[in-house]
């Protein structure tokens, strides 16, 4: 059983399944105006069902883009569909991580989730602006995750929510959809961002949902503000910040345990603190306010990221 009550019901995405662009669960919606491709996916991970419940709303809402095209899709269904109540945590993929993917789609090998990578990349590709909904294991605050690039932290900014912004390369165990091609490209004017919602099943995380996607699809001009449901925007924060990822730490061989249990953007005054070891190798931090981003207060796989540290900038 898990710590983490479900807090809402899992929507019923099965009336999605034909789509209507050749791809099962992708919505291809377009303007007669001219303007740019904005996409917006859920379910990168099978379990993080706060986008789901937001993609799900604005496909049934009818909406359409005011300019330019509108992509909507649900990324890991096969993962989605395998849940259990029993071993929440275990939906997050099939095989493997489908954010972990996207570096390999040109190579060899089979999975689950390379085949579904294959199938939406020419929609990722096409796309000019990508929101990519995600939710977190455990309690914390929500985080957009801009990628590398200043270009994703402006359009964080531009978003206006929530408070934390994070800088950050990914992972060293493969490429994220938000990195692919355009997205990663300093010379390209294609962005992405990466909304982490708050814990999977929380309430909460499905209000954070509905307001950032609904202040992306006003930003990008795909959408009029009464075009979406009156609730979903939220009050903005006064003020945001930016947390530039210095260090991913992975586990080598899944034996990471912490000297004590962090919260999400914990700072950490001093620098060369034990946060915890790796087997028997310990983890310090590398300089004074080191900000704690998403550490895992759970058992995970090795070569998984267990920690970033970061600083405000
Ligand atoms: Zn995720």
């Amino acid at each position: 059983m898990t710590e983490h009550p479900i807090e809402f019901e899992f929507p019923d995405i099965t009336p999605w399944r034909a789509g209507n662009a050749g791809t099962e669960f992708v919505h291809v919606l377009e303007s007669t105006e001219p303007g740019p491709v904005v996409m917006v996916n859920a379910l990168t991970h099978g379990n993080e069902v706060s986008g789901a419940i937001v993609v799900d709303a604005l496909l049934r809402h009818g909406l359409k883009p005011r300019r330019g095209t509108l992509i909507l899709s649900f990324a890991n269904v096969a993962a989605y569909v395998s849940f259990d109540k029993d071993r929440p945590f275990k939906s997050r993929m099939v095989d493997e991580d489908f954010n972990r993917v996207w570096s390999r789609l040109d190579q060899p090998g089979d999975s689950v989730e390379l085949r579904r990578a294959r199938q939406l990349r020419p929609f990722v590709e096409r796309a000019d602006l990508l929101l990519d909904l995600h939710s977190m294991h455990d309690d914390c605050v929500p985080l957009m995750l801009a990628g590398p690039l200043q270009k994703g932290v402006d359009l964080a900014r531009r978003v206006g929510t929530p408070i934390d912004i994070i800088r950050d390369k990914g992972h060293p165990s493969g490429r994220r959809m938000r990195d692919h091609g355009g997205f990663g490209d300093p010379d390209s004017p294609k962005v992405a961002l990466l909304i982490e919602t708050g814990q999977h099943w929380r309430a909460a995380s499905v209000a954070v949902a509905k307001d950032v996607t609904a202040r992306f699809l006003v930003l990008t001009g795909a959408a009029e503000p009464a075009d979406l449901p009156v609730d979903w925007q939220q009050k903005l924060p006064p003020a945001q910040r930016v947390v530039e990822v210095t260090h991913a730490v992975a586990t080598r061989q899944g034996n990471f345990t912490f000297v004590k249990r962090h919260n999400g953007q914990d700072i950490v005054a001093e620098a060369g603190t034990v946060l915890g070891h790796d087997d028997d190798t310990p983890i310090v931090t590398p300089y004074d306010n080191c900000v704690l981003v998403m550490p895992s207060n759970h058992r995970v796989r090795a070569g998984v990221t267990i920690v970033r540290m970061g600083r405000v900038v």
